[in-house]
């Protein structure tokens, strides 16, 4: 007879399939220190709502969760500004790539959704209302800490200076997102909180803990509520359309849940009621998103049935 099915099985042969994969996609280069790390690894940790953790491979070792921490920002942010954020960021899917300009200059310097780097930035302008740099990136971190239910999560400050010394990109949307009057706060402020936020570190079983309040429709796993319902089934709606760039629909179609990608390889995805999940592969595919990430979360979905289209 063969042995039951587990879900510590099937993140184990993921795993497997994984370590063996021919193509790992490239490890980003645009932020130096992204560079150096090892493109072999690979792990998984998934948090089931039964408040069980099943993990393998390189689960313990801490990556950069880059523009994952976009879904944290948010959070924190729509908690300050309410709908009225709404005003300065859009909802819609770029259809671009992460750090796209384009659309810019037509929407008066309205980036279209929360998730796109000139999104982000205009999110961290709302974080840093009536703070300095320094106290808005501490508050993200404790609450990034006080969702995970970790206070050893950190920013690796090597990560966030070496996106310092290269981001023009970033320099250049910020700027133009100023000359709208778009952001409030002098762009160096701004950049140097967001490029900290990218820079926060996390191991796949920090981060599947972290995602854990969108799993249970806003409530903290420790009891009492982090955000309401309908916040966190909004944050959720944008990570399904906006949360892969220009992938996004490719990720709902493959995969069938909201996920939101980093450029340091990792993912989070969470299925509404049931799992919050962290994959980290450092490859990226040529959309910026983690190539064996997004495979292992198209492999989860088959072997569990988890989808947003399967109410079962
Ligand atoms: N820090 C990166 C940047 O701003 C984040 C991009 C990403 O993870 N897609 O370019």
């Amino acid at each position: 007879m063969a042995a039951p099915v587990t879900l510590q099985g099937i993140i184990q042969d993921i795993v497997d399939e994984m370590r063996a994969a021919p193509d790992r996609g490239k490890v980003a280069t645009y932020i130096p220190s992204l560079a150096k790390v090892d493109p072999a690894r690979f792990g998984m940790a998934v948090y089931t709502v039964d408040g069980e953790c099943h993990a393998g491979g390189d689960d313990e070792i801490g990556f950069s969760i880059q523009s994952i921490s976009k879904v944290f920002s948010l959070t924190l942010a729509l908690g300050k500004a309410g709908d009225q954020l709404w005003e300065r960021v859009g909802r819609e899917p770029s259809g671009t790539a992460f750090n796209s300009i384009v659309q810019l200059e037509a929407e008066r310097g309205i980036p279209r959704n929360p998730f796109i780097n000139a999104g982000a930035i205009v999110v961290t302008d709302v974080n840093l209302a009536g703070h300095p740099p320094r106290e808005a990136i501490g508050e993200l971190v404790q609450f990034v800490r006080y969702l995970a239910e970790d206070e050893s999560i950190a920013i690796n400050e090597e990560v966030a200076r070496s996106e310092e010394r290269t981001g023009e990109r970033n320099r250049a949307l910020a700027h133009f997102m100023k000359s709208y009057g778009v952001l409030r706060h002098a762009p160096d402020l701004v950049l140097g909180t967001y490029f900290h936020a990218c820079a926060i570190e996390m191991t796949c079983r920090q981060l599947a803990a972290a995602g854990r309040y969108l799993m249970l429709d806003g409530r903290h796993p420790g009891g009492g509520r982090t955000i309401s319902s309908i916040r966190a089934r909004r944050i959720l709606s944008l990570m399904l359309t906006c949360g892969h760039y220009d992938a996004s629909g490719d990720i709902a179609f493959r995969v069938g849940i909201p996920a939101k990608s980093g450029v340091g390889g990792g993912i989070l995805a969470i299925v509404p009621g049931r799992a919050s999940i962290a994959v980290w592969s450092p490859g990226l595919n040529a959309n910026g998103n983690s190539q064996l990430g997004s495979l292992a979360l198209e492999r989860l979905a088959e072997a569990t049935g988890w989808s947003l289209f399967n109410p079962g």
